[in-house]
């Protein structure tokens, strides 16, 4: 593996920038992706509860031997979770499933536009976890800066990071910037694209992992398309998570032995084609969101 770079978040706990992903993951696969992983270097795991796989990282942790505290392990509270009592009931399903007393970093799923309310009562109860120990850091995921901005009006603590789709094609540069102001980690889901070519998601899709600029990139390097576009978000300060359950995949995803010069970060920065392949968080019908429960421990 490559050394990967350490990110310090905004209250001084620190992280690897790469990750493993597990969304999509089967629960009898993930036991071994993150076994692998964390054999192969890896330090950060990155789930949710909405993934129903806690628990096989859990089980991937211990298989793998590796000590505890030298992993960082997040995960997401589903919206159906939202709420004082229930964020605080969907901690212990979280520690629960994981089988950690600890959370390094756990945040929120994504807002809920149309009950804000709720959104803002579950981020308290995560400053309320916080301030017991129970947590190292929270944060939010798919939040705009309009989001952002509503939850600072009745919030203490400012998020660690935000997750937020981010690959070549799709950059929120103003948010990224509006990131950077408060202190806030912009983190990258689908960092290489995921979103953009997985199957089942839509046909009218342009894959980013097709794109001939970032082709020929890699060419240049004898690398491929996912190890540029990791290195980019590396090169540019940004946690990446990339899934894999394939094993010369998550090896390849952390053997990062590329450096990319300015004028190629340049060329992939000018690929950004503001388009969203995910959901747009201002538009969503949380009333199918919120009939997904989250099981207890
Ligand atoms: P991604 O990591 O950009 O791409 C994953 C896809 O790429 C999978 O189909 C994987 O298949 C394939 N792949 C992995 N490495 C590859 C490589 N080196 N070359 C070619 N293909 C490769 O997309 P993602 O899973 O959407 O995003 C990553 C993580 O972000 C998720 O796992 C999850 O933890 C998080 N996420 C968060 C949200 C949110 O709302 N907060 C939404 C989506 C994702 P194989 O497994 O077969 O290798």
């Amino acid at each position: 593996m490559t050394d990967i770079p350490t990110l310090t978040l905004n209250n001084g706990v620190t992280l690897p920038a790469l990750g493993l992903g597990v969304f999509q993951s089967a629960p009898e696969e993930t036991t071994s992706a993150v076994e692998t992983a964390l054999r192969l270097g890896y330090r950060h795991l990155d789930t949710a509860a909405a993934y129903g796989n806690e628990r096989e990282v859990g089980a991937g942790i211990v298989a793998s031997g590796v000590p505890r505290e030298e992993i960082v392990v997040e995960t997401k509270v589903w919206v159906s979770d939202y709420g004082r009592d229930q964020t605080l009931r969907a901690v212990d399903k979280a520690t629960g499933k994981l089988g950690l007393d600890v959370i390094d970093i756990l945040i929120l799923h994504q807002p809920l536009a149309d009950h804000f309310d709720r959104t803002i009562a579950a981020y308290q109860a995560l400053e309320e976890v916080y301030a017991a120990g129970r947590v190292r850091a929270i944060g939010v995921s798919n939040f705009t800066v309009a989001h952002l901005d509503r939850l600072a009006e009745h919030t203490d603590i400012v998020p660690a990071l935000n997750q937020v789709e981010l690959h070549p094609h799709f950059q929120q540069k103003a948010l990224q910037a509006a990131h950077a102001e408060r202190g806030i980690l912009t983190q990258a889901w689908s960092p290489i694209g995921g979103i953009t070519f997985y199957p089942g998601w839509g046909e009218d899709r342009q894959s980013v992992m097709d794109d001939p600029e970032l082709h020929t990139i890699a060419a240049d390097h004898g690398a491929s398309p996912a190890q540029v576009m990791l290195r980019w978000h590396l090169q540019q300060g940004r946690s990446a998570i990339p899934k894999s359950t394939n094993p010369d995949r998550i090896r390849q995803n952390i053997t990062l032995d590329l450096t990319l010069s300015a004028e190629e970060l340049a060329r992939i920065d000018a690929l950004d084609a503001g388009r969203r392949s995910g959901p747009d968080p201002d538009h969503r019908d949380s009333s199918a969101l919120l009939n997904r429960t989250i099981p207890d421990a």
